[in-house]
């Protein structure tokens, strides 16, 4: 297993920034850390504050004399030239992310990157032919007026990215800010560093100008995160993360009063009714618990399922986790990675502690497995299942981000609705049922940004895709992104 992870990455690498077109190989070093090994992957250099006033002088320089007078036909071909970059350069941006994540290389290969590219090619398309108001108005003197909407980028565009699918997100953010004529500055998490460095070499031998996009490497507080949260040469910020993390750049960018978009935390919640397809649901709720080791944003951690179905329901689960794979990620019978640090693996694993103080019943995992290789220094815990806990219990209400789920029973549909709905969070639910009225008014019903139906994961990028409560701010895909990446300024014309 080590062995196979230092192939990846036989060397530790260093990783710059990427500031008005020059890699900046300057600052202190960070570590980055794999997480199948706990081994170094790379270091990287942190910007410093300097640094990251110089990216924001750069983007704006860049904003004014390049970007934004760029005909938009040029702006989206040079867009689709950085997803063809990436496409080229598929392997890397693969070896990279695994590295990084530990994820299944199938999984990176089949989601990450291919969308990293597609999240280039749709918005790019889709600024070319997105169309705007338009309404004649009736006047006193009869001549009548015209109205009509321009979309107005914003300017200088901060984006701060996660570590749990980092180019896919990163990019997911990227992509819309450019095709709207804003340039951007990118902070990824400091625990996966790696695919946006590759992103800015993709953008630079792609040929776009120098500043249209920078990256700054760093942490959160007294580091890149916070100077750009609070930087009054940033327009609009855009941010995936934590809900508390939210709160804090909400904090810290308001006397700056800035458009803020938030995608933030869940404690999502899967309803599974007793006349559903058994094996679907399963199948589902497998992918929904534990894919990417629970570290998805929209993974179900609080399973309802109908009484006559919840014994069998629950051993069938257990069997499911019990038959996750934790191979080498490169691997193709890989089903199970690491968690992203020993950092969250200490959390993760406070939960299964606290779990049973709270008196839930370990229906299987709980701990810790240990291998005998190199693994055992890397970040791994075992799948979990709990049953037993009530509502109130901290392990049932507040996010863990690992594989992990609570299933409880439930009698009736009021009662799984009130009890998905008790929750502060509310970003995506799925609900299983045969009975198409009720998957209709229970989806309408549970309070969350995406519910889907029969399913998990299914994402049309031009759907909206957002939360509510503690979920986060705004939606962004397709038109709602370009909603939010310009300002629409409406044009009244007296005819
Ligand atoms: P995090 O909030 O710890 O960090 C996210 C980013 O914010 C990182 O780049 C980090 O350096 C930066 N950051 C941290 N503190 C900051 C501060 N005070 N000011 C400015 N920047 C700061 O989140 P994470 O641990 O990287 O990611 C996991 C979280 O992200 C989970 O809560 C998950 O639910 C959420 N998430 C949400 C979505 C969504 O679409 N809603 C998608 C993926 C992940």
């Amino acid at each position: 297993m080590a062995t196979r992870a230092r192939e990846i990455a036989p060397e530790v690498r260093e990783l710059s920034n990427y500031v008005g077109g020059r890699f900046e190989a300057t600052g202190s070093l960070f570590d980055d850390i794999m997480p199948v090994n706990g081994a170094p992957v790379a270091r990287v250099h942190e910007a410093d504050e300097a640094l990251v006033d110089a990216a924001v002088e750069a983007a704006r320089g860049a904003f004014e004399g390049a970007w934004r007078p760029l005909p938009v036909a040029e702006r989206c071909a040079l867009l689709h030239r950085v997803a063809d970059g990436i496409e080229a350069r598929f392997d890397e941006f693969l070896a990279a992310e695994v590295a990084d994540t530990g994820k299944p290389a199938q999984v990176a290969r089949q989601i990450d990157i291919p969308r990293g590219a597609a999240n280039f090619r749709l918005f790019a398309d889709l600024f070319k032919t997105a169309g705007t108001d338009c309404f004649e108005m009736d006047t006193p003197d009869g001549r009548g007026a015209l109205n009509y909407s321009v979309r107005e980028p914003h300017g200088v565009v901060g984006v701060i990215a996660p570590w749990n699918l980092p180019l896919l997100l990163l990019t997911w953010k990227v992509a819309p800010a450019l095709a709207s004529g804003n340039t951007v500055i990118a902070k990824p998490s400091e625990e996966t560093p790696a695919t946006a460095t590759l992103l800015a070499e993709v953008m630079d031998a792609a040929g776009v100008p120098p500043g249209v996009f920078n990256l700054v490497h760093g942490f959160g507080p007294d580091s890149a995160g916070e100077w750009l949260s609070r930087h009054p040469g940033i327009d609009a910020l855009t941010f995936t993360g934590e809900s508390r993390t939210g709160a804090a750049i909400m904090r810290a960018a308001a006397d700056t009063v800035k458009p803020l978009s938030f995608e933030l935390g869940g404690k999502n919640a899967a309803v599974i009714f007793a006349d559903a397809d058994f094996e679907a649901a399963i199948e589902g709720t497998t992918r929904s618990v534990f894919a990417n080791c629970g570290q998805v944003c929209l993974c179900s951690e609080r399973v309802y399922v109908e009484r006559p179905i919840f014994e069998r329901f629950v051993e069938a689960l257990k069997a499911q986790a019990e038959a996750l794979v934790p191979a080498d990620p490169w691997d193709e019978a890989c089903t199970l990675g690491p968690l992203i640090s020993a950092e969250h693996r200490a959390k993760v694993l406070g939960y299964y502690d606290l779990a049973r103080d709270e008196g839930a019943e370990v229906v299987t995992g709980g701990g810790v497995r240990r291998f005998g290789d190199a693994r055992d220094s890397g970040s791994y815990v075992e799948p979990t299942i709990w049953t037993g806990l009530d509502d109130s219990a901290r392990a049932a209400r507040e996010e863990i981000f690992g594989p992990v789920c609570h299933i409880a029973p439930f009698d009736a549909e009021d009662e799984a609705v009130a009890r998905a709905n008790d929750s502060d969070y509310g970003l995506a639910t799925a609900v299983w049922t045969r009975d198409l009225s009720r998957a209709h008014r229970v989806a309408r019903r549970i309070q969350a940004g995406i519910c889907w139906v029969n399913c998990w994961f299914l994402r049309d990028l031009r759907t909206p895709f957002g939360g509510v409560k503690l979920s986060g701010i705004g939606r962004e895909g397709g038109l709602h992104s370009l909603n939010f990446y310009a300002e629409q300024k409406n044009i009244c014309v007296k005819l």
